[in-house]
């Protein structure tokens, strides 16, 4: 199966993924984890992922595309995956049809996350992450452990994303919607999309999103 988890920052795309991986049996492919890698090697190209990331503003598609090609080659995304925060413009989505097309797959849901701004940027300003495993934690609903020690993998940087600040989670919201909320009717097009509350616990949405998978 191969699956979008659509939404603006801050949806909960990256954490209900999570979830997905271990009941669909099939990765996670998140762009903006892969950019952060690539920034933490200090690659070349990491250094022009830098520049827009920082300021909240898309990555160029050529250089997402690059990604999202070799990225799809490997053998654990033979059988499906799940995209997360990407495709997130219309081009994106076209290039991702094609890279599917060529491998004789298509998109075949749509998760939709409906969150509204308020929430978008309590949830984000708050978000702390792991940088040894990317578990996140919400400094109200799921503090870090004080001794600063990660549940998942025992590493101990827990550390505030550079953009996740509320004056760059804002130029973020604002990029969604002129350039990736529109993408929703693409995919309605084709008919694949269902959309989720995103609101509330993390549990209560994960349901959610259950419910909606095994209504089809
Ligand atoms: P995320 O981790 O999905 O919130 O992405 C963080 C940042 O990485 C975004 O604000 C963009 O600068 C960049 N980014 C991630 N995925 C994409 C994408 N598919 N297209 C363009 N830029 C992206």
């Amino acid at each position: 199966m191969d699956l979008v988890l659509f939404g603006p920052p801050g949806a909960g795309k990256g954490t209900q993924a999570k979830f997905l991986v271990k009941s669909l049996g099939i990765p996670q492919i998140s762009t903006g984890d892969m950019m952060r890698a690539e920034r933490a090697l200090g690659s070349e190209l990491g250094a022009r992922f830098d520049s827009f990331m920082s300021a909240g503003k898309l990555v160029p598609d050529e250089l997402v595309l690059e990604l999202m090609a070799k990225r799809l080659a490997r053998d654990d995304a033979k059988a499906g995956a799940i995209f997360d925060g990407y495709p997130r413009t219309v081009q994106q989505a076209e290039a991702l049809d094609a890279l599917l097309a060529s491998l004789d797959r298509k998109i075949d849901r749509v998760i939709a996350l409906d969150v509204v701004l308020e929430d978008v940027v309590e949830r984000i300003t708050g978000r702390r992450v792991c940088l040894g495993c990317g578990q996140t934690y919400h400094v109200r609903y799921s503090p870090p452990p004080e001794s600063g020690v990660c549940v998942s993998c025992q590493g101990t940087k827990i550390v505030q994303r550079s953009d996740d600040t509320e004056e760059v989670v804002r130029h973020r919201y604002t990029e969604y919607q002129e350039k990736t909320a529109c993408l929703l009717d693409y995919y309605r097009g084709l008919g694949v999309v269902s959309e989720v509350d995103g609101r509330g616990g993390l549990d209560e949405v994960t349901q959610r999103i259950q419910q909606a998978l095994e209504a089809r």
